[in-house]
């Protein structure tokens, strides 16, 4: 069954694949599916095949060559397998597109190889190795979602872990290209089903071909049902026969019409972005489009990292909920995306460290949180697992009296200087400067700067925490500032140890630089920040009360555990009523009034009124104290709407981020 519109199949891992290594005769040892009894490419031909299947049916050489769009042109595949379709690919479109191309690559895959298997896999292929390396390096966890990764400067991947047909349902994009890969029909009848053909016309940009090995009837059925045009020609080496064929007209996307308030704006000009806020949220949005060849002026009235993103030591982590909900599947995307492209960012890790987190279960409430949690969740260990006390003692290097969960990905970051790292990005120009109004011009919109100066752009982010509703356009999204100080403590010689970020109600992060960087306060509609004597107590008693060992060990070491003696910081983060974040178009709220009233009297009649937006207003926001595994995936959530690429997220959770969440939901309830 294909998912409901707002379902998503459960958060999970999911089954890797086992293969069996034969050798063909004449060739060398190549992969075998056990479970379908099928094979991935043959070790003989594979690469040739691959060539004339995919990318010459395809007609990939000549389109490459003369794509002159600045959206990147999107090839979707059903069976990433090892993976040499899509690395083929790219070869290919290295070798024949303009220098300022780009290509996205879509694929899904519901039996994930190995990284091992993965890499043995592609070593067939010498020519190959280099870009192989890239794929092995950045290989996913086996969680059910989608996993974006960069193989290059102008090349990125979606991973779509899970069912074809379930995954190609929930994609935000449309394709130019399908490769319909995914073993033999008579082997897998399972994803050949007509859901899978009315999936992809509902995923292809006009004009949109495929290209498939086979030539099964159920295939050609199902693609003509859907819309697609075949066609039969020469097929490769013993093949007589294979299908290429195009989409007569691409469907219509049916997913809003149960919620049309959602639907995307329409792509407008990009060339030069404002980004009002040089926090995390802002510089990586900065930094993800500048990636995609837009120049960027990113404007802060401080500096990079000064406000909520200025600490110099913050913790990577998530706390996700016992049972699941959209929430929580979007921090753990968040978490394993900000891993991903943190590695990709910084692979000397001159600005983070994926130590691992331990969440402790400090009371019996908790326990039974995390147990539920674990229950319903079964994600791989290098993701999450249950740890005992012996085991979290073992892994932080200090005496630990609670159980808890580990998540191996988790770790901390110097989030001042990542801010000040993606500003510098070649094509931000950083602007020092307030904006205090914003108002709609013929080019895009025009930012009043405190100065008295404008500055125009065709496109603006606003992504200035707290702040970020003080323009008329954004001014009734509901933010509420929370202040939060951390405590920073200089370690005498000889100190304890800590291996890991160990969090319960704050947080203590490993120590840098000889500190020890402890807290956080909590204090909601607070706005000063200054540094409080009564803060720092707070964050000595929090301390003291999860890692008592720890604690007692330090003073032992001479340590100055008075409140009067730590040095601090305290700044204002933003958080949201449901405590997402924001990441979107900014509503017309007076339109939405207008358009949507009728839902009051009767939610179950939905107009067929698109939502109408600022356009080209987007904001990324209300990032809470979990920035650093909201903010980069927001970022590229943004940039890949602002230049019409496939999303990095499943579209139900593209709408639990939509910044006009909480208007719907007020008209719909009569408020
Ligand atoms: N394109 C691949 C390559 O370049 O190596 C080869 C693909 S292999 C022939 C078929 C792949 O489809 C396998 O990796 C298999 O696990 C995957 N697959 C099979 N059924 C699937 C389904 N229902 N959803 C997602 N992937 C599936």
């Amino acid at each position: 069954m294909t998912a409901a519109p707002d379902a998503l199949p459960p958060l999970s891992g999911l089954e890797r694949a086992n293969l069996a290594w034969r050798r063909e005769e004449g060739g060398e040892e190549a992969p075998h599916s056990t479970a379908f009894d099928d094979v991935y490419f043959s070790r003989h031909d594979g690469r040739a095949e691959t060539e004339h299947v995919f990318l010459a049916a395809n007609d990939l050489p000549r389109r490459f060559r003369e794509w002159r769009e600045s959206r990147p042109f999107v090839i979707g595949e059903t069976g990433f397998g090892t993976g040499l379709n899509m690395l083929c690919a790219w070869a290919c479109f290295a070798a024949h597109a303009p220098p300022a191309a780009r290509l996205h690559l879509v694929s899904t895959e519901k039996f994930p190889l190995r990284r091992d298997d993965l890499a043995r896999a592609l070593s067939a292929w010498p020519d190959l190795a280099e870009r192989a390396a890239r794929l092995v390096a950045q290989w996913p966890e086996a969680v059910a979602g989608v996993h974006r990764l960069w193989l290059a400067d102008r090349v990125t991947l979606d991973l779509h872990l899970g069912d074809t047909v379930e995954r190609l349902a929930l994609l935000d994009g449309r394709v130019d290209a399908w490769f319909l890969d995914g073993f033999a029909p008579a082997k897998n009848p399972e994803m050949w089903r007509p859901e899978l053909f009315e999936a992809m016309a509902a995923r292809s940009r006009p004009g949109a071909t495929l290209a498939t090995f086979t030539c099964a009837g159920v295939v050609k059925r199902g693609l003509a049902a859907a819309g697609f045009a075949w066609r039969k020609v020469p097929g490769f080496g013993r093949k007589r026969e294979m299908l290429t064929g195009e989409i007569i007209e691409p469907a219509a996307d049916r997913r809003r019409e149960r919620t049309p308030w959602f639907s995307a704006p329409a792509p407008r000009r990009a060339r030069h972005v404002a980004v009002i806020g040089a926090g995390i949220a802002g510089a990586s949005s900065a930094a993800a489009l500048v990636r995609r060849g837009v120049r960027v002026t990113l404007i802060d009235r401080e500096g990079p990292g000064s406000g909520g993103s200025g600490n110099a030591q913050g913790a990577l982590y998530v706390k996700l909920a016992a049972d699941t909900n959209f929430q929580s599947r979007v921090y753990l995307a968040g978490l394993l995306h900000s891993r991903r492209w943190l590695e990709v960012l910084d692979p000397a890790r001159e600005l983070w460290a994926p130590c691992g987190v331990l969440q402790l279960a400090t009371h019996e409430k908790e326990q039974a949180r995390q147990a539920r949690f674990l229950a319903h969740h079964p994600l791989p260990e290098g993701v999450v697992r249950g740890v005992t006390a012996g085991e979290a003692s073992r892994l932080a290097g200090t005496a630990i009296a609670h159980g808890g969960l580990e998540y191996p990905q988790a770790g901390w970051v110097r989030p001042a200087a990542l801010c000040a790292r993606l500003a510098a990005t070649p094509g931000v120009e950083l602007r020092r400067a307030e904006v205090v109004g914003m108002t709609p011009d013929e080019q895009g919109w025009s930012l009043a700067l405190a100065d008295g100066e404008c500055l125009s752009a065709d496109q603006v982010v606003v992504a200035n925490a707290a702040l970020a509703n003080r323009f008329a356009p954004t001014a009734r999204l509901p933010l509420q500032p929370v202040r939060g100080q951390v405590s920073r403590l200089a370690l005498p010689r000889g100190g304890p140890a800590l291996e890991r970020v160990i969090c319960a109600g704050g947080y203590v992060s490993p120590p840098l630089d000889g500190v020890l960087t402890f807290g956080a306060t909590f204090a909601p509609r607070e706005t000063d920040t200054e540094v409080r004597e009564a803060d720092h107590a707070a964050n000595l008693a929090e301390l003291a009360a999860i890692l008592p060992a720890f604690v007692a060990a330090l003073r032992e070491a001479g340590a100055e555990l008075e409140p009067g003696q730590l040095e601090g910081r305290a700044a204002v983060r933003a958080a949201s009523p449901d405590k997402s974040p924001y990441a979107g178009p900014l509503p017309d709220a007076e339109a939405w009034q207008a358009d949507y009233a009728g839902l009051a009297r009767d939610a179950t009649r939905v107009p067929d009124t698109p939502g109408r937006h600022h356009g080209g207003l987007w904001i990324s926001a209300a990032h809470g104290s979990r920035g650093l595994a909201s903010a980069p995936l927001c970022a590229e959530l943004l940039a890949s709407r602002i230049c019409d690429e496939p999303l990095p997220l499943e579209q139900p959770l593209v709408d639990h981020l939509h910044p006009g969440r909480r208007l719907i939901r007020d008209l719909i309830r009569g408020k």
